[in-house]
Parts: structure tokens; C-alpha cells; sequence
């Protein structure tokens, strides 16, 4: 049923032609033992091979149960060899992590049985070679005889009518040599055995059939036991490997290796944790650059005779300092408040008029500052009259004048109230709508608290653990707070996640570019909709949600504070050189305002923010190709199993998946893992502050997309890896490997 007929094979090697086998006529039969012997390079290997469908011939044919096979593609030969040849190794070719049940049950795995057919089977073959008692062994821990009784279950357990067996017993002792002789002859009753080995004495009992061979031919063909039957060879039965199968191989594989795993694990969290550092990190900074550089960038008034200065030593200044400043021959005056020339306030009527409310925007000064002839009423006499400058076609103005003049003002989101305007100036320029407000200078300290919390981060702790501070969140001063008393807005008890917070303590701190300062105060009460007012002082509850109203005093200690910038008008824009250079004389950072005129920041950050998603992408891309070298290192231990895998019939697809399901599973673990130290030092259970402050910058949507991208990394792994073992035809990946 399987017959060679002058078959020779060449092989070409740099242009030299040598003939591994030379005109090779052979019949064998079902029920045969045969016994190939000859010296070593007398092509006992090559006929096996030739015979095993892993090589090539040239010359003659080859026929099973009848059929040709000469004009055999390497997928033909692939599934000839699932279907006649089973083979047996010199080296066992096992997988050394797998138990004996694990090994022999992996060929019915890839060849598509079901759980339940494939137990009775495995026990059954491992009972037939007596390994029982080890079915639960690692076959790394077996002798070499017991190692072949494995491959030979392995063998068996395919269930071909040829078994092909090369120099079996060539690494065993001559005991265990003859027990694997014993076995195989005992199992491979009635199939067709062909085994090479130099010794003839422990096969000679059984052998049907001897043949020695020298020089590529065979030059003795000696019968020893007459088997004459026409059985053809019967195919073995084989599905395509079952999506369970897959799994069940890609989940073993993941974890019977567990350095491997550990090793792997490692490297997948290490991409998620780089991620996570690098990226977190840069909106952190991003974050800061936009909270410190409001200070100095959001200048309102750019004129060309305005000189910015700081300190060099980064103190406040003095009154000595304004001293030698003023006493420079350029300059006009100092702003020693320098923020309020940059900030922006509203004074609106405090009782709405039918039609609209009464309101101008515009910028805070000392009365002090005030020149010029009043064009309707008079200087103020007490702190809360102010006058205005402000142009005459403005509507308040214009078209009522009276009601304007009669009506109490409020400034917006401050505490100050019951303002009258008692003196206008007209502008020089009607179609300017900005207004300046001379306000008495006890009203501008009160100012200054406000201005300095607009230029400063908060930060709340509430039960040691800092509260997540949104934008929306402010605290004011109120005269109606106790000291060290807080009232909060009943709705921020949600944000704070505790119903029960009076009595209870809540840190607050602020800071800025020059100082740092925080209080605690106690929790006294909370206010609603209803008991705004009586709680507060303030009227308006709309426009005052989510405020931590606290005592004046305590305000005052965290917002009122000198001033650490100030600015220098100067006369002659002409000299503002040799001004800078005198301001630098007395040891300060002067800067030119103009200088801020043109806007970059903004596309500064849109720069930044281009180079975030940038420089991302080139740390995942970096990630990718060290850890695809790692992986790869890791994975080249694995090679011999994938080999294994494809000798026993998995095609590169099978591979590819396993090996997919292998890796998805493992960078999943890991991908876990790095979110739970992640979960676990945002709820302060591990003290890693710095991760804990990085959560705030990446949205669930950013680790989702992360994970996407450690999943499809996993898989262009497996890929790779999976055509670099199909890469080489099967026999030389088959011959390298044995
Ligand atoms: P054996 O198994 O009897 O020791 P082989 O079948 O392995 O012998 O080798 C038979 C002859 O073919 C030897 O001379 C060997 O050098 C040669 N040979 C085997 N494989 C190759 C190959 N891939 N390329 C060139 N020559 C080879
Ligand atoms: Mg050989």
C-alpha cells in the first residue's frame, strides 16, 4: 500500500548536485515492522522523510494505496501527513511544560475532537504505554524512556496507519531502548512501523522486514517474517481545530510557562504604565502652564510706556523699593497693584429696573489716581461713593441718567455693595464703552482679596482626601460667617460625598505663582435656595452656587496679601531702554507689556497640545518595537512548541490564533493590573501621589482607547511572530527544529 518506485532525490547545494537517494524501489505493506540500518550519511534520514511527505523527490514515484503522488503541492503533502504519517523523534519533540495527558491530548485538540471524546482516548494510550501513574507529570521531569513512551501515546493517539520512527531509541540507554521497542511494537500491531536504529539486536524479534542501506541505496532488502495482505493504509479522521480547542490551548499556554507569563505580564504593564506617566504627565503640565501663566500673559493693558517688575529675589515689595522706583527720571507713576489694571469688574444696580438691569464693565482704581474735571457731580466724600470715566453715548448714561445716578451698585462676584456713582467724567473717546472706577482705597483692599483669588488655584481636602475643585467651585468673603466658621452651598455636600458635613473640618488652600497659604475651618452650616440670604449677606443664590463662604478675616489670610508685581508707567516711550536697564539696577525682572501684545499662548498650547498626541504616538510606536524585542525574546523559547505544533498539523492560522488568544489574555491581566494600582492610589490605599494626581488628566474614553491599543499591538505580535515560524516550508522549519 505504500510503494516507491526509482525514487532518487538530488540535493543542490551552492551549485553542487549530490544525490541523497539513488533509484529506491520499495513496497510496504500494512502489518509490516520494517528496520532501516546503515551507517550514518547513508540516507536513511532522506528515505524517511521522502516517505513521511516532509521532503521532496526528483526522480520515480511514490504511491499510497495506489495513488500517485508526484505531482503532490506542500498543502497535498501536509494533508497526506495528517492522514497516514505519524512520527516519532530521536529527541521526542514534546512540550517539555505540558503533562503527559497535556501532550498526547494536544494532537486531538488541533485535529477538531470534542472535550468529551478526547478524555477516554488519552487515558486509554497513556494506559497502553504505562505511564498512568505520570499522566499528571510535566514531561520535563521524565526519563528519556519514559519521554518516548510519550511520543509513542503521541503517535498512537493520531491514529495513522503508518508511524515513522527515526532513530527512536538513539538517545537511550540500551534497558530503556528495548522497553520503547517492546511498546511500540505492541501498540503498532497491524499498522505500518518503519524505524531506523543501529541496534539491530533489539528489534529483531519483531522485524518483518531489514534493510540496509549505503550511499543513498538500498543494498539490502532482507524479508524476515512473510506479510502478504492487500489492507490499504485506512486514512485517519480529522476536523478542523474547534474555536474551544483554541482557547482552551491559549489560555493553557498563557499561564504553564510562569516566568514567561511574569515576564510578559511585565512587559505589557511597563507600555501601560509608560503611557500613563507620559501622557498624564504632559496635560498635568499643560494644566500648570495655564494656571501659572495667567498672571502675567492676560494683560489687558498692552501700552507701550508700561514696564511689568518683579522682585529678582521673588519677595514682595517694600515701601523703600516703590522709593527708588519712583525716583527714576523716566518714570510717570507706579501701579503698585499692578493686577487690578489687567482685571476686569462689573458694577451693576442692585434693584433691576423695568426694562434692564443698569451695568458697565471696566477697571478698578484709587480714588488717589483720579485728575481731571469732573462733567456731572462731585468728588466723593465717603468710602462707598465712587466716581466714573466712561463714554457719554453709553445707554445707562445717555438715556438715564437719573436712575443712574439715584441707583446703589453692586460689584459682581465680590461682597461689595450699596456703591453710588456721584461723579462721571465723559471719555475722550465715545465709541470706548470700558469704563475706569475710582473706588476709595479701603474698597480697593477689599478688591485685592478678590483679585488675588482670581489669579490663584484652590484646593480643598475635606476628610484627608482632596476634593476634586472644578472651576465652578469659589469660596467669597462674608460678614455673616463666624471666624474659623465655613457655610457651603448645600449641593457641594454631593461633590464632597458626605450628607453629614457640619461640624466637620475642611482644609482649604490656595496658591499662585508667588505664595502658598491654607486654613482649616469648620463646617457650620449649609445654605439653600431658602435661607440664601439670612446665611450669607449675599442676594443673589443663582449666581452663587457652589461657594464656601467664609469669615472676612480668614479670607483676608489667604487672599490678602502684598503685592509681589507691580507696574511702571513711564514718560518717554522713546528711553524705555535705558528705564529697563535702571529698573534692573535695583535688582528687579522688569518686562515690557507691548511685549505680550501679539498672543502666541494660544498657539503655544495649541503647539503643545499637537505635540502631546505627538509625542504619544512616538513613545507607543518606541514601546512597541523595544517590547515587540522583548516579547519576541520571550517568545523564542517558544518556538520549539509552535514547530511542535505545526509537525502535529496546525496550519498558520490555528498558530496565529493561539498564540493571539495567548497574548490577549496575558496583556489583559497586565492591563488590569496597571489600573488597579492606578484605582488603588487615587483612593490613597497605595501613597503613590503623584499617580494619583495624573488620574484627574485621563478620561476613561483615553484608557479605553489605551487598551485598543495594547490589544492590537498584542495581535500585529502574534502576527509577526506566527509567520516567521511558517516562513520556512514545513520540512526545513521541521528539520531545523528536530
Ligand atoms: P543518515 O540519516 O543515514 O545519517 P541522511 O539521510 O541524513 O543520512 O543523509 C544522507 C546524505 O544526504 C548525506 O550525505 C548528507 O550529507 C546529505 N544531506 C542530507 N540532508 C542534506 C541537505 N539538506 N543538503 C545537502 N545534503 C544533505
Ligand atoms: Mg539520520
Amino acid at each position: 500500500m505504500l510503494e516507491l518506485k526509482n525514487v532518487s532525490k538530488f540535493y543542490y547545494n551552492k551549485g553542487i548536485i549530490t544525490s541523497g537517494l539513488t533509484k529506491i524501489n520499495l513496497e510496504m505493506k500494512m502489518g509490516e515492522f520494517i528496520v532501516i540500518t546503515g551507517e550514518s550519511g547513508s540516507g536513511k534520514s532522506t528515505l524517511l522523510n521522502v516517505i513521511s511527505g516532509l521532503d521532496s523527490y526528483e526522480e520515480g514515484e511514490m504511491y499510497i494505496n495506489g495513488k500517485e503522488t508526484s505531482h503532490y503541492t506542500e498543502k497535498d503533502f501536509e494533508e497526506y501527513r495528517r492522514k497516514y504519517i505519524a512520527n516519532i523523534f530521536q529527541n521526542f519533540n514534546l512540550v517539555n511544560s505540558y503533562t503527559v495527558y497535556q501532550n498526547v491530548e494536544l494532537v486531538l485538540l488541533l485535529n477538531g475532537y470534542k472535550k468529551r471524546h478526547i478524555k477516554k482516548k488519552v487515558l486509554d494510550i497513556i494506559e497502553e504505554v504505562g505511564l498512568t501513574k505520570f499522566k499528571n507529570t510535566k514531561v520535563s521531569k521524565l526519563s528519556g524512556g519514559q519521554k518516548q513512551r510519550v511520543a509513542i501515546a503521541r503517535a498512537m493517539v493520531k491514529d495513522t496507519p503508518i508511524i515513522v520512527a527515526d532513530e527512536p531509541t538513539g538517545n537511550l540507554d540500551s534497558e530503556s531502548a528495548k522497553d520503547v521497542i517492546d511498546i511500540l511494537r505492541k501498540v503498532a500491531q497491524n499498522k505500518l512501523v518503519i524505524i531506523v536504529t543501529h541496534n539491530l539486536e533489539q528489534v529483531e524479534e519483531y522485524a518483518t522486514r531489514i534493510i540496509k542501506m549505503h550511499d543513498g541505496r538500498i543494498i539490502e532488502n532482507q524479508e524476515i517474517k512473510k506479510v502478504d495482505n492487500n489492507i490499504k493504509a485506512e486514512e485517519s479522521k480529522y476536523h478542523k481545530i474547534t474555536l474551544f480547542n483554541k482557547y482552551r490551548l491559549g489560555v493553557r499556554n498563557t499561564f504553564n510557562i510562569f516566568s514567561k507569563f511574569i515576564l510578559l505580564f511585565f512587559v505589557f504593564f511597563f507600555i501601560v504604565a509608560a503611557v500613563f506617566l507620559e501622557y498624564g504627565s504632559f496635560k498635568l503640565y499643560e494644566d500648570l502652564g495655564n494656571k501659572t501663566s495667567v498672571r502675567s500673559i492676560v494683560l489687558s493693558d498692552l501700552s507701550e510706556n508700561r514696564i511689568i517688575i518683579k522682585k529678582s529675589d521673588g519677595t514682595n515689595f517694600t515701601d523703600d523699593d516703590y522709593i527708588k522706583i519712583r525716583n527714576l527720571s523716566n518714570v510717570d507713576y507706579v501701579a503698585e497693584d499692578d493686577l487690578f489694571i489687567d482685571q476686569n469688574f462689573t458694577l451693576e444696580a442692585e434693584s433691576k429696573s423695568i426694562e434692564y438691569t443698569l451695568y458697565m464693565y471696566g477697571y478698578m482704581q484709587s480714588i488717589d489716581n483720579f485728575t481731571g474735571e469732573l462733567d456731572i457731580g462731585r468728588m466723593p466724600e465717603n468710602d462707598n461713593e465712587i466716581v466714573i470715566i466712561g463714554s457719554k453715548k453709553h445707554n445707562s448714561i445717555e438715556k438715564k441718567l437719573d436712575e443712574f445716578l439715584s441707583s446703589n451698585f453692586l460689584i459682581r462676584d465680590t461682597n461689595i455693595n450699596n456703591l453710588k456713582v456721584v461723579g462721571i467724567k465723559y471719555n475722550e473717546d465715545d465709541n470706548d464703552y470700558e469704563f475706569k472706577f475710582f473706588v476709595s482705597n479701603n474698597i480697593m483692599d477689599r478688591l485685592r482679596g478678590y483679585v488675588n483669588a482670581q489669579n490663584s488655584t484652590l484646593e480643598i481636602f475635606f476628610d484627608d482626601k482632596q476634593v476634586n475643585v472644578d472651576t465652578y467651585i469659589r469660596i467669597l468673603p462674608s460678614s455673616t460667617v463666624e471666624k474659623g466658621k465655613v457655610i457651603i452651598d448645600n449641593d457641594l455636600t454631593y461633590i464632597l460625598s458626605n450628607r453629614n458635613v457640619r461640624n466637620k473640618y475642611i482644609k482649604i488652600s490656595v496658591n499662585n505663582i508667588y505664595y502658598e497659604e491654607e486654613i482649616d475651618l469648620k463646617i457650620s452650616n449649609t445654605y439653600t435656595k431658602s435661607n440664601f440670604t439670612r446665611l450669607t449677606g449675599y442676594e443673589k443664590y443663582d449666581e452663587n452656587r457652589y461657594v464656601i463662604f467664609m469669615n472676612e478675616e480668614d479670607y483676608n489670610s489667604l487672599y490678602y496679601k502684598p503685592s509681589y508685581q507691580s507696574s511702571v508707567y513711564i514718560k518717554n516711550v522713546d528711553e524705555i531702554e535705558s528705564t529697563i536697564n535702571d529698573l534692573k539696577n535695583l535688582d528687579l525682572i522688569p518686562k515690557k507689556a507691548s511685549d505680550y501684545a501679539i498672543d502666541n499662548f494660544a498657539t503655544q498650547k495649541q503647539i503643545i497640545k499637537i505635540a502631546t498626541v505627538i509625542v504619544t504616538i512616538i513613545v507607543i510606536i518606541v514601546l512597541f518595537f523595544i517590547s515587540y524585542f522583548i516579547i519576541r525574546i520571550i517568545l523564542a523559547s517558544r518556538k520549539t512548541y509552535y514547530t511542535t505544533l505545526r509537525i502535529l498539523g496546525a496550519t498558520y492560522n490555528n498558530v496565529r490564533r493561539i498564540l493571539d488568544i495567548e497574548l490577549f489574555i496575558n496583556s489583559s491581566i497586565a492591563f488590569i493590573g496597571a489600573l488597579i494600582v492606578i484605582i488603588l492610589s487615587k483612593i490613597n490605599v497605595l501613597n503613590f501621589e503623584y499617580i494619583a494626581k495624573l488620574t484627574n488628566f485621563v478620561s476613561i474614553k483615553e484608557y479605553i482607547l489605551l487598551y485598543i491599543v495594547i490589544i492590537i499591538m498584542s495581535r500585529m505580535i502574534s502576527r509577526r511572530f506566527s509567520k516567521k515560524i511558517f516562513k520556512k516550508s514545513a520540512m526545513n522549519t521541521y528539520k531545523e527544529e528536530v
